[in-house]
């Protein structure tokens, strides 16, 4: 039930997919029809982010649990040290092993209200993913994630400091890498080579499946870079249409998908806004297999 032992066993390639707490028990109920909706195609993982407080925190805490006793799927809890002394960290960390995640998503997060504000850590808290990690490592047997930039991460003065930091996080004992958002194959393959430098820890891109003109503003959020102008061409002449947008959306999706998978990249991390038709989709189109260990030739047949 390792994310890492997960991708190691499977021969084809595959895919895992990423949620959000939800707000309310509407949203709660479309949060369970999706993740049942994923169930039958295996996953390798799903993975419920974690928010800026209180309820969404819980909200986590309390979904991901679910899908640990609940469900065939491997879970993976998001944590960040917004907000949270050492003492609170070891605590969630210790109720997710106590109730079956095995995998966490070690991240400083970004200070509440503006992503871009100050960074005051808690007076009793950490600084630093890296020391999450650390963190986490120390209480038990976990596999644990970080996440990488493309781009750089937006604090970060040049790609040279921040792959110094990314590997240090790798070296405090992480063991893969979940890329932010980016527009060309080439922007993800060029952070695979970076990491390559130092480590030998899997990178796994990150993907949003473009449907909308909300999911395209924010990949642009997010990436924290400006889009490449052939992409913004294809894609933003058909924002008013809003299924000629989802159909080259998908396409843009897949064509970048095909050129990672051709690049050897193991697996593709959906985003998914808590939906699953487009997700489902893309597995269909991408031919991705179960993460279950299958001889190849029972596979095919
Ligand atoms: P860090 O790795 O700590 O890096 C933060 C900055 O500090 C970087 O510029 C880095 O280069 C620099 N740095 C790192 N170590 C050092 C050091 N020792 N000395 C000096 N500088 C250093 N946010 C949420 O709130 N909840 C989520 O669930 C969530 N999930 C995410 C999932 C993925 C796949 C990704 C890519 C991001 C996610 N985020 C989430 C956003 C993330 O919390 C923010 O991007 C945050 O700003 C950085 O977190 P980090 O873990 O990358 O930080």
């Amino acid at each position: 039930r390792r994310v890492v032992d997960r991708l190691s066993s499977t021969r084809c390639p595959t895919f895992s997919v990423e949620f959000f707490p939800p707000r309310n028990e509407a949203e709660e109920t479309i949060l369970w029809r999706s993740i049942r909706e994923l169930e039958p195609l295996d996953p390798a993982y799903i993975s419920i982010t974690y928010g800026a407080g209180g309820s969404s925190r819980d909200g986590t805490i309390q979904n991901i649990a679910r899908v640990a006793t609940d469900t065939t799927l491997v879970p993976m809890a998001h944590l960040t040290a917004v907000n949270h002394s050492v003492a609170e960290l070891r605590n969630v960390i210790g109720h997710f092993a106590a109730v079956g995640v095995h995998n966490i998503l070690a991240l400083r997060g970004d200070p509440p209200g503006d992503p871009m504000g100050e960074w005051v850590p808690h007076p009793e808290g950490l600084t630093y993913a890296e020391e999450l990690v650390r963190l986490i490592r120390e209480l038990g047997d976990f596999c644990v994630g970080v996440s990488a930039f493309p781009y750089g991460h937006p604090r970060s003065p040049d790609l040279e400091t921040d792959t110094r930091y990314l590997l240090r996080k790798l070296d405090a004992g992480a063991d893969f890498a979940i890329a932010q958002l980016f527009f060309e194959a080439e922007d993800f393959l060029r952070l695979r080579d970076r990491v390559a430098t130092g480590s030998d820890a899997l990178v796994l891109p990150g993907i949003m499946p473009l449907t909308t003109p909300r999911t395209w503003r924010k990949t642009i959020e997010l990436s924290g870079a400006m889009p490449p102008r052939w992409l913004a061409d294809r894609l933003e002449p058909l924002s008013d249409d809003p299924k000629a947008f989802r159909a080259e959306g998908l396409d843009v999706i897949t064509e970048l998908c095909e050129r990672l998978l051709a690049e050897g990249v193991p697996e593709l991390h959906f985003y998914t806004f808590n939906r699953s038709k487009a997700t489902r989709e893309l597995v269909d189109r991408l031919g991705l297999r179960s993460a279950r260990t299958k001889p190849v030739l029972a596979a095919q047949s």
